[in-house]
């Protein structure tokens, strides 16, 4: 997967900017934080075939493939990354921080699910038993369903980019940000893996990546089955 390629190029040199910690237990949560909430819709849906699991499903995962591509195509770009918020410049790899680059691949990663997407749900339809209610569409010609899966496409996308928008905007305010004084170092762990303690300088205590992670993919995962609610009823 392209994302899994993005990450082995962006980490290394996200790692040397900023501590995003290590190890494996952390590294099982992160996996966990990411495709938790896509692989439970999937799970959901394997016993119930309705269309919103689906979309669901799709939405969470476009939320989580848009952030990766950011985050990691983010890092590399050149210039610092400016606030989400107060539009300050940030240093790089900071959560929260957007970068044209960065926002252009996250465009690139909601629209690369939502346009794979639909037509693997349409083979599935067509060679596996499932009946998302498209029965009706399919029965209808073409025409009718390439309209349904246009909206689909476009529901999952939409569901990446405001699941990727949520989770910078958490990054840049509810997340954790924490400091080692020792290193003069900003990182997101307590104690920084030289083993000195590290302080809050902003955000909730609790609130890890992975949580922020957790509520990105959840807003995919609603916003994806909703707005397609919506557009098919007109
Ligand atoms: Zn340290």
């Amino acid at each position: 997967m392209p994302s899994v390629l993005l990450s082995r190029i962006g980490r290394a040199r996200k790692r040397q900017l900023v501590d995003i910690g290590k190890g494996g237990a952390r590294d099982a949560l992160q996996v966990l934080a990411n495709g938790g909430v896509a692989t439970a819709c999937a799970v959901v849906w394997a016993f119930n075939h309705n269309i919103h699991w689906t979309l669901a499903f799709a939405g969470a995962y476009a939320a989580s493939t848009a952030d990766t591509w950011a985050t990691e195509i983010g890092t590399l770009a050149s210039g610092p990354p400016r606030s989400i918020l107060t539009w300050r410049p940030l240093g790089t790899g900071m959560s929260g921080g957007v970068t044209t680059r960065g926002t252009l691949a996250e465009v690139a990663g909601a629209l690369w699910i939502g346009i794979i997407a639909p037509p693997a749900v349409v083979i599935a339809y067509l060679y596996g038993s499932f009946d998302f209610g498209w029965s009706f569409a399919y029965a209808g010609g073409a025409h009718v369903l390439a309209h349904m899966v246009t909206i689909f496409g476009a529901a999952v996308f939409a569901g990446g980019i405001v699941g990727a928008t949520v989770d910078s905007l958490l990054g840049a305010t509810l997340q954790e940000l924490r400091r080692c004084d020792f290193c003069d170092r900003t990182c997101e762990t307590n104690p920084h893996t030289c083993g000195n303690p590290t302080r809050l300088v902003r955000g909730l205590p609790g609130i890890s990546n992975d949580a922020v992670n957790l509520a990105a993919t959840l807003t995919g995962a609603i916003v994806a089955p909703l707005l397609y609610l919506w557009l098919i009823s007109f």
